[in-house]
C-alpha cells in the first residue's frame, strides 16, 4: 500500500504524463485489498500522532481521543461513472446522429423486442386483457373491444423514433437487454449506445480524469484535512458529517443546525448540556429539551 507521500508523487507523475494511467493504477492498487485500510500502516500512525489534539474539539474531554473525518472520499467507480456521464454528454452534443441501420443492428444484437399490444381502434398502449370475457381485449381509452391487438414492428418503431424521439409510440420500455435483463425504450438504448461510443473514443481521458479525482480525494482524506479530534462519547453521539467550526469562538465544533458550540452557550445551559453528554444522550434531544432547537 502506498504511503501518503508516495500517493502525492504518483498523482504528480500521472498529471505530468510521466507515467501511463495503466501503470499508475497498477502501482496504486497493488496489494490493495478491499477492507484493508490505511490506518493500519506505520505511515498513517505517525502522521496521526502529529494531528491528534490534546482534547475533544467538541466538549473538551480528554477521554479516548480519536481523529474523526468530517467528509469521506468517493469510490473510484463513482468518479468513473460521473466522468463517463460528462463525456457522454459532450459526445451527444457533437455526434447527435446515429446511422439508422447501425442503430437497428445494435438493437437486434443486444435487445429482445417484446412488442406492446395496441388498441385496434385508437392505438392506445394500455388495452385491458380480460381473463374470462370475450372479446379478450377492451381499450381503457376508447372502450373498443377486440380479440387481436395490433403490434408495431421494430422497423415502424425506429422510423417513428427518427422522426420524433419524444413520440408517445416510442416511450414504452419494450426492449429487454440481453446482457442486463432490464427494460429499455429507444431513448434509453440510444443513450447507452452513445455512452458506449463515448467511452471507447475517450477511454484514456475518462480513466485519467476519474483516477486523478479519486487520488486527490484519497490524498485529502489521508492528509487529515477536514478532521476533528473527538472523544469517544462525542464520536458516537453526534453525526460528525454535520459538524462545523463554531463561528463565535472558532475553537470548538458544533452541529450545523445549532447557532454555537456547547462552550459558547450561556453558563447554565452549557452546564446542563455537558451533564447530559455524561448520560450519553443525543445532542438533538438535549437542545430540544433546553428550548434552543
Ligand atoms: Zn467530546
Ligand atoms: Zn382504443
Ligand atoms: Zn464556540
Amino acid at each position: 500500500m502506498l504511503t501518503y507521500n508516495e500517493r502525492i508523487e504518483l498523482r504528480e507523475k500521472l498529471t505530468n504524463g510521466e507515467i501511463s494511467l495503466e501503470l499508475a493504477k497498477e502501482l496504486y492498487w497493488k496489494d490493495y485489498k478491499e477492507g484493508q485500510r490505511s490506518w493500519h500502516t506505520k505511515d498513517w500512525k505517525e502522521r496521526r500522532a502529529k494531528i491528534l489534539k490534546e482534547k475533544c474539539e467538541i466538549c473538551d474531554s480528554t477521554d479516548t481521543l480519536t481523529i474523526q473525518h468530517l467528509s469521506h472520499p468517493k469510490k473510484y467507480s463513482d468518479y468513473e461513472r460521473e466522468i463517463t456521464r460528462k463525456y457522454t454528454q459532450i459526445f451527444k452534443e457533437t455526434n447527435s446522429d446515429i446511422d439508422k441501420s447501425e442503430f437497428k443492428k445494435h438493437i437486434a444484437k443486444n435487445y429482445d423486442y417484446i412488442a406492446v399490444p395496441l388498441c385496434t381502434n385508437c392505438g392506445d398502449n394500455r388495452p385491458n386483457k380480460r381473463v374470462r370475457k370475450l372479446p379478450q381485449y377492451r381499450c381503457a381509452v376508447c372502450q373498443h373491444e377486440f380479440d387481436e391487438p395490433i403490434y408495431k414492428s421494430l422497423e415502424e418503431l425506429i422510423t417513428i423514433f427518427y422522426i420524433d424521439e419524444e413520440a408517445l409510440d416510442v416511450r414504452d420500455k419494450c426492449f429487454v437487454s440481453k446482457k442486463w435483463k432490464n427494460n429499455h425504450n429507444l431513448s434509453n438504448i440510444k443513450y447507452w449506445f452513445q455512452r458506449e461510443k463515448a467511452k471507447n473514443k475517450d477511454e484514456e481521458i475518462i480513466g485519467k480524469e476519474a483516477f486523478l479525482l479519486y487520488l486527490t480525494d484519497d490524498i485529502k482524506y489521508l492528509s487529515f484535512e477536514d478532521t476533528i479530534t473527538a472523544c469517544r462519547r462525542c464520536a458516537s453521539n453526534y453525526d460528525l458529517k454535520n459538524m462545523e467550526l463554531c463561528p463565535n469562538c472558532k475553537v470548538h465544533y458544533k452541529g450545523i443546525q445549532y447557532p454555537t458550540c456547547i462552550q459558547c452557550l450561556p453558563e447554565d445551559k452549557r452546564k446542563a448540556v455537558l451533564e447530559m453528554i455524561e448520560f450519553g444522550k443525543e445532542w438533538h434531544t438535549m437542545h430540544k429539551e433546553l428550548g434552543i432547537d
